[in-house]
């Protein structure tokens, strides 16, 4: 489906190991569809979708109705947040449940630091010393589901955080945990849609995607956007499930490639993938500074085996049983994440860069 590199070949290196660019440089190619109706086409930093409204209208539906269904399962197994865990390299300790709760914080943690924003503590410093602009006040979390990382961000740096999903169960949900960790007066939720924000021009000091950007069937049009919210100064944190970097001269992925990803693509509600590559792409055709990725895909495979195992308990048995049709497809699909990432076809990257003053 997805672009190949230019020759200066944009790969993302793993954890701790960055790759920064500056001009961009990008081929004419072609997408093909891994899903139903969606065609993307990318040329000169620009990576268009041509789905048809109706199709974009049932993706928009359907990951509304998946979200709706499938939160309450989620929150109830695993908690507030909906994202994988980061952990060390080829670490085989058996985690406890709380283990996996750390790691999942530990994403966002890494998050931060991968993206050099500011503490708490040196944001206080920043704010004393009439640095004021570089504070982080405000914060949109993009995709934030039951909104576990725009509590943590609000009470981490004392910000105010907006969040946005699809989905009235999970916004709901999102509102009624702020208020019972009194945290109303700094987070609210509300549904709307990424690639058309409800918010004015530079508002942001922190926009943060933390596995949304899959779900996004317009890649360009996700990336203006974010790009749009943030203040002058601001960063933008993309954390996303991506298809592996095509190598020099590979016009697509294989065929047995593009099935899998098909495969999670029905379950998951997800429309075309992209690479990682292509996300610096598109950032790169904005006036946009400090771009940088990593392939986190090892920090991250501990995680779906241990979703699978806390499947196969008898209270993970029995509450997906009760929460219906798409959380028992959506078991069912996760070796396929695994397979995926063991074939190195599914890469977990992380995306970060900062406008300008
Ligand atoms: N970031 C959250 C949730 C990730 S699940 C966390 O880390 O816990 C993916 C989220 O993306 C869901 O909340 C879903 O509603 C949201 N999403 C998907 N497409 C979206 C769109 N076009 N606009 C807004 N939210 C979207």
């Amino acid at each position: 489906m997805k672009a190949t590199l230019s020759p200066s070949s944009l790969t993302c290196l793993p954890h701790r190991k960055v790759s920064s660019f500056q001009s961009p440089s990008l081929l004419l190619r072609t997408l093909r569809p891994s899903s139903a109706s969606m065609t993307m086409t990318a040329a000169r930093g620009n990576v268009a979708v041509t789905a048809s409204a109706t199709s974009v209208e049932k993706l928009r539906q359907g990951i509304a109705e998946f979200y709706n269904e499938t939160s309450g399962l989620w929150e109830e197994i695993w908690g507030d947040h909906m994202h994988h865990g980061f952990y060390d390299p080829d670490s085989s300790v058996q985690l406890s449940d709380s283990g996996h709760r750390e790691a999942q914080i530990r994403m966002i943690e890494e998050s931060l630091r991968f993206a050099g924003v500011t503490g708490p503590f040196l944001n206080t410093l920043l704010l004393m010393i009439d640095e004021e602009e570089k504070k982080i006040k405000r914060v949109v979390d993009v995709g934030c589901g039951i909104g576990g990382s725009s509590r943590y961000l609000a009470s981490k740096f004392g910000a105010e955080c907006i969040g946005i999903t699809l989905s009235p169960f999970q916004a709901k949900r999102a509102n009624d945990l702020a208020a019972a960790q009194s945290l109303s007066h700094k987070v609210s939720f509300q549904v709307a849609d990424a690639l058309e924000q409800p918010f004015e021009d530079g508002r942001f000091d922190l926009v943060w995607s933390m596995e949304s950007g899959e779900h996004m069937p317009d890649k360009a049009k996700f990336v203006n956007e974010l790009v749009r919210v943030a203040a002058p100064g601001g960063k933008i944190i993309i954390v996303t499930w991506c298809h592996r970097n095509l190598s020099e001269g590979e016009e697509a992925l294989q065929p047995w490639e593009q099935d899998l990803l098909n495969k999670i693509c029905k379950t998951f509600y997800l429309p075309a993938w992209c690479s990682t590559s292509d996300y610096v792409k598109l950032l790169q055709s904005h006036s946009i500074q400090d771009i940088k990725c990593a392939d986190w895909s090892e920090n991250v495979a501990p995680f779906w085996p241990a979703v699978i195992q806390t499947a196969l308990t008898w209270k993970g048995l029995v509450s997906l049983l009760r929460s219906g049709m798409k959380s028992i497809k959506g078991a069912l699909t996760m070796p396929l994440m695994i397979k995926g990432y063991k074939k190195g076809i599914i890469k977990f990257g992380i995306i970060t860069c900062q406008k300008p003053l």
